[in-house]
């Protein structure tokens, strides 16, 4: 399948993607994981976006659809894909169709989660990132780590990221209403977007994300 996901911060795109991707045997290829990756390795590239991101602004779509497009046709994304986090404002959902048509593929499903905006300021103030690659997400108080600060997967340490504080969400919320909210209205016009809601337990959401992925599908 090639599913992309949408949601404003603090949907749980994220953790979301990991399950999803994980029971669809596809790859989670997320755009903000990418770059995360590069700053912290120090690469020409993280240093590029890490002011836009510390800003809770959006990297410029030349940077980010070349990034986007090298991870794509890496082999492990050929039989599929969950996009997390890209596309992000019509121009990237514009140029991702220039690029499934150029490899004459298409997309399955969008799935928008849903989630009111009051609840999007507290899960993300209470987020906690494992340091390592694999990038696992944790809440202090609604997916608590085992041992306070580690990660329960890999022993990793976890941190708050730097755009999570309250100032840099506020904008990136009004960078996701401005640009990517319109995304959804594009795939509208396409029939792919199905929309569900992102409240409730972690599994219960998955669940709600596979029935729905499933219906694309029939
Ligand atoms: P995320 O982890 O998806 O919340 O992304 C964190 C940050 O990375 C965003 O606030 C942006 O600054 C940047 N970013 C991630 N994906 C994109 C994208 N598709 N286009 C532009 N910037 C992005």
């Amino acid at each position: 399948m090639r599913i992309v996901l949408v949601g404003p911060p603090g949907a749980g795109k994220g953790t979301q993607a990991a399950y999803l991707a994980k029971n669809l045997s596809i790859p989670h290829i997320s755009t903000g994981d990418l770059f995360r990756a590069n700053i912290s390795q120090g690469t020409e590239l993280g240093k590029q976006a890490k002011a836009f991101m510390d800003a809770g602004d959006l990297v410029p779509d030349e940077v980010t659809i070349a990034m986007a497009e090298d991870r794509l046709d890496q082999a492990d994304a050929a039989e599929g894909f969950l996009l997390d986090g890209f596309p992000r404002n019509v121009n990237q959902a514009q140029a991702l169709d220039a690029y499934l048509e150029r490899n004459g593929i298409s997309l399955d499903g969008v799935l928008d989660l849903e989630v009111p905006e009051a609840e999007v300021v507290k899960r993300i103030a209470g987020r906690r990132i494992c340091r390592n690659r694999s990038a696992h997400v944790f809440h202090i108080e609604y997916k608590k780590p085992k041992v306070d600060g580690v990660c329960d997967e890999c022993g990793g340490e976890l941190y708050q990221r730097d755009d999570d504080t309250e100032a840099t969400v506020r904008n990136r919320l009004e960078v996701y209403h401005r640009e990517t909210e319109p995304i959804i209205d594009y795939y509208k016009r396409q029939d792919l977007v199905v929309t569900i809601s992102a409240l409730g337990p972690v599994p219960e959401v998955t669940q709600r994300a596979m029935d729905a992925l499933r219906r694309t599908e029939e």
